[in-house]
C-alpha cells in the first residue's frame, strides 16, 4: 500500500532520515520501532505531508505521494492521527466527530441557499455516525465530555475514532502507549485490531510499548539512525544482534 524508496530528510547538516526504504503492506498492522533520535517521527512527518523530504519518493497503491499536503493525503484515504488542538478541548467527544469530514454543507458559502433543513438532516446524520464510532470504541459514555477533560488513553480513542468518521484506508498512529494505562492500552489495541479485522484498515504504528507492538504487530520494521535496520516479527526482531545492539548502543 505504501513504499517508501530512499527517503532522505535533511535539517540543515543532520540526516534524520538517511536513505531509508521500507514498505507497508495492505492489511497489516506495521509496527515501526527503533531507539530515541532514530527518525521514525521525521520519517512518519514526511510520509504524512507535514515535512517536504530532501529526497526520496512516496508512493500509496502504486501512485506518487511525495510531499502532497495533509489535505491531499485525506482524500486518499492516509491519516495521521493528531492530538486534539486547543481549540477542540472544550467541545464535546462527539462535537469533536463531527467536526472531522469536511464539505458540510454548513460550512459552506452556499449552504443558506438549501436551507436549514437540509443542515440539520446533515447533522443528524453525523450525530448519529459519532454515535456509532463511540459505541464501536466502547466509550459512549464519553460522548457530551468535553475533550478536554478526557485522560490521555481516552483522547487515543477519540483519534482513532476521527479516523472513522471518513474513509481511511491507512493510518498512522503515533506513540500509543504513551501515558496509557494498561487496561486502557488493551482498548485501544483491540480497537486497532478490530478496525484492521472488521474494516479493512492498514496500520502504521511508532510504539515503545514492547508487548504492545508483540501482540498487535507484524510485521515490525527497526529504525537506527535514519535508516531500516531490520524486519520481520516481532519475536524475530527482538532476537536480532543488530537491533539488541542499536538499543543497547543509546
Ligand atoms: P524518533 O521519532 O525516532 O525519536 P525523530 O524523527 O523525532 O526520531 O528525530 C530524529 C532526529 O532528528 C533527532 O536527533 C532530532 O533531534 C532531529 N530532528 C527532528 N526534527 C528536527 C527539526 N525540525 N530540526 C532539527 N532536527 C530535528
Amino acid at each position: 500500500m505504501i513504499r517508501v524508496e530512499t527517503l532522505h530528510k535533511h535539517f540543515g547538516g543532520f540526516h534524520a532520515v538517511d536513505g531509508a526504504s521500507l514498505e507497508i503492506a495492505r492489511g497489516t498492522i506495521t509496527g515501526l520501532i527503533g531507539p530515541n533520535g532514530a527518525g521514525k517521527t521525521t520519517l512518519f512527518n514526511v510520509i504524512a505531508g507535514r515535512l517536504p523530504p530532501t529526497s526520496g519518493t512516496v508512493t500509496m497503491e502504486g501512485e506518487d505521494i511525495t510531499g502532497l499536503p495533509p489535505h491531499a493525503l485525506f482524500h486518499k484515504g492516509l491519516l495521521r492521527t493528531f492530538q486534539i488542538a486547543h481549540e477542540f478541548a472544550s467541545m464535546t467527544v462527539r462535537e469533536n466527530l463531527m467536526m472531522v469530514p469536511g464539505g458540510q454543507s454548513g460550512e459552506r458559502l452556499w449552504s443558506a441557499w438549501f436551507g436549514r433543513g437540509r443542515i440539520a438532516q446533515e447533522e443528524r446524520a453525523l450525530a448519529k455516525q459519532a454515535d456509532e464510532v463511540l459505541d464501536f470504541l466502547t466509550i459512549s459514555h464519553l460522548a457530551d465530555e468535553k475533550a478536554g477533560n478526557l485522560s490521555g488513553g481516552q483522547k487515543k480513542l477519540l483519534e482513532l475514532g476521527r479516523t472513522m468518521m471518513v474513509d481511511a484506508k491507512i493510518v498512522f498512529l503515533d506513540e500509543v502507549g504513551a501515558g496509557v494505562n494498561r487496561t486502557l492500552l488493551n482498548t485501544i489495541g483491540d480497537a486497532i485490531v478490530r478496525l484492521n479485522k472488521e474494516r479493512g484498515y492498514t496500520f502504521c504504528v511508532i510504539e515503545h510499548d514492547m508487548d504492545f507492538i508483540g501482540r498487535l504487530c507484524d510485521p515490525v520494521i527497526v529504525m537506527a539512525e535514519g535508516k531500516v535496520l531490520a524486519e520481520g516479527s516481532a519475536s524475530d526482531i527482538m532476537q536480532n544482534e543488530a537491533v539488541i545492539e542499536a538499543y543497547l548502543g543509546t
